[in-house]
């Protein structure tokens, strides 16, 4: 019989609480006391998938392994727990739809009508049930996107009530997440608003079980009195989430809160071994007392909002503590970089990593800080559109092939060292059609990047349609910049390096969707200690 206990963390109160945080706090907690999790997340909008998005809409697209196209709360996951997660781990309003319209066409629901009671909900119940079914999790921890209270969500909540009424209080649980705000001019903390938020997750037929209240000041006895009283929760299922100066600090919080404790109680599960976090917090001490520091450039057109890289930005937390450096990033804008200007931007920065990106807006200005670093031996890491940038910069200004380009930004560029491949020529929709998810590469020996993973053959993460035309090649690699990772199937380039370079290297995959805080990603390690040397050596 399957005993996979399901956990589901909704919001209330406000967006932008950190939901994917405590889940993954939640999961990480649970995963060190020994037990098998993973996380899901229901997106309440109805793209099929992330992957059209701008990522001023809802930042970054996190990609897996089998090549879906993610939130960026999946990337926590994997960064927290260390464990791969696929397809199964990101539903959204979108794809379920898509999906019982689809059964309808095959005439699978026998000339009933189609309603979203049952049939939505069925089918978002099937989606959670999904990854308890394969085996593999004692615990599968569900967040639902959005607030409590929004039309989007109801079919969600009411699945939720279902599964609860169907497996029972020992084997279905629901977290509530909320705001609890400190009115500065009262001087005090409010319950209010989370009184208002229970009580609308009451009317869609679900009691709250445990309530993480995220709050600016210690919420004192008498506040938590009061919210179990008022919010119909046990007092020790009151956890406070303090606001935390990293977000890698909140399963230690939530310890401390019994979070973990509390949950496994309500689901009837041992909490007889303690979690093990020795890892985890070898890693906390590393990055909260780096000896040394260093200054990268982040070169990207979305550089306004944090969350267009945040993989990027973890990595470097990773690799930053396994260094024993802070990393200070400093985003700078590609439109507004010119051949005048660069040298001053760049100034007091050991390293350069030019971001990923669609579209032509800002590129001159990507390449014109690869020339800068490239010329003046500045560690430098680019990634896809930035390993793009580095072979249309090496052409124009090494090769002198002037109007060299990808023909993404210019279809009639003279020199197109980056182009389509054929297989996407006939492409014409946009939704999942790139090249994506895990691809093999080996690796050159005697490389750069063959010294970096200490290997022959890599699996890593792509999301792009152009490639490096391997017309160019040879003349390329005669110039100096040579093709250091080649895809065993399909003969792609899939690494660029310049060996006369300090540390110069660009991949057409991303790097940054593998890194975690139990495995930095080794090109990070590596690109951070080049940007370090480079520093010490100035
Ligand atoms: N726009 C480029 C391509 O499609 C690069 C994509 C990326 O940086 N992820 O190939």
């Amino acid at each position: 019989m399957n005993t996979t206990k399901y956990i589901f963390v909704t919001g209330g109160v406000s967006s932008s609480l950190g939901k994917g945080i405590i889940a993954a706090s939640l999961a990480k907690l649970l995963q060190a006391r020994g037990y098998r999790v993973t996380i899901q997340k229901l997106d309440p909008y109805i793209n099929v998938d992330p992957g059209t998005l701008n990522p001023y809409e809802h930042g970054e697209c996190y990609v897996t392994d089998d090549g879906a196209e993610t939130d960026l709360d999946l990337g926590h996951y994997e960064r927290f727990l260390n464990v791969s997660t696929s397809q199964a781990n990101n539903v959204t309003t979108g794809r379920i739809y898509q999906s019982v319209i689809e059964k309808e066409r095959r005439g699978e629901f026998l000339g009933k009508t189609v309603q979203v009671i049952p049939h939505i909900t069925n089918e978002i119940k099937e989606r959670v049930q999904l990854l308890g079914d394969t085996g593999d999790y004692d615990i599968v921890i569900t967040e639902i996107g959005g607030t409590v209270g929004d039309i989007e969500s109801l079919p969600y909540i009411e699945s939720v009530r279902q599964l609860k009424w169907e497996l029972g209080d020992e084997n279905v649980l629901v977290i509530h997440l909320t705001l609890i705000p400190y009115l500065t001019a009262a001087g005090e903390l409010k319950t209010k608003p989370t009184q208002h938020s229970v009580k609308t997750l009451m009317e869609s037929g679900i009691k709250a079980d445990i309530l993480v209240c995220r709050t600016e000041h210690h919420l004192s006895d008498d506040i938590r009195k009061k919210l179990a009283l008022f919010c119909n929760v046990q007092q020790e299922a009151v956890i406070e989430s303090i606001d935390a100066s990293t977000i890698y600090d909140v399963p230690n919080f939530m310890l401390e809160e019994g979070l973990d404790t509390i949950t496994l109680k309500k689901l009837k599960l041992s909490d007889s071994t303690p979690p093990d976090l020795e890892q985890w917090n070898n890693f906390l001490m590393r990055h909260k007392n780096p000896k040394n520091e260093v200054h990268i450039a982040l070169i990207g057109k979305y550089v306004e909002l944090q969350d267009s890289y945040k993989s990027i930005l973890e990595s470097f937390i990773h690799a930053g503590a396994e260094n024993e450096v802070k990393v200070k990033v400093t985003p700078i804008h590609s439109e507004y970089i010119n051949k005048n200007n660069i040298a001053e931007k760049l100034s007091g920065l050991h390293g350069v990593l030019v971001a990923p990106g669609f579209g032509e807006r800002g590129i001159e200005g990507k390449i014109e800080a690869v020339r800068y670093a490239r010329e003046n031996n500045i560690p430098y890491l680019g990634i896809c559109l930035g390993m793009q940038m580095a072979v249309i910069e090496y052409a124009r200004n090494v090769l002198g092939l002037q109007d060299a380009n990808s023909t993404e930004m210019n279809p009639d560029t003279p020199h197109p060292v980056i182009d389509l491949m054929d297989e996407q020529k006939s492409i014409t929709k946009k939704g999942g059609t790139m090249r994506l998810g895990a691809w093999k590469c080996d690796l050159i020996e005697n490389s750069i990047v063959g010294q970096v993973y200490n290997t022959k053959t890599i699996e890593e993460r792509h999301r792009h349609r152009y490639e490096f035309n391997e017309q160019y090649r040879d003349q390329l690699e005669e110039a100096g910049l040579t093709a250091s990772g080649i895809n065993p199937d399909t003969g792609l380039v899939e690494i660029i390096e310049i060996p006369s370079h300090s540390w110069f290297v660009g991949v057409q995959y991303h790097p940054e969707y593998k890194s975690t805080v139990a495995s930095p990603h080794p090109l990070f390690v590596a690109f951070v200690k080049a940007a370090y040397e480079h520093s010490e050596n100035k």
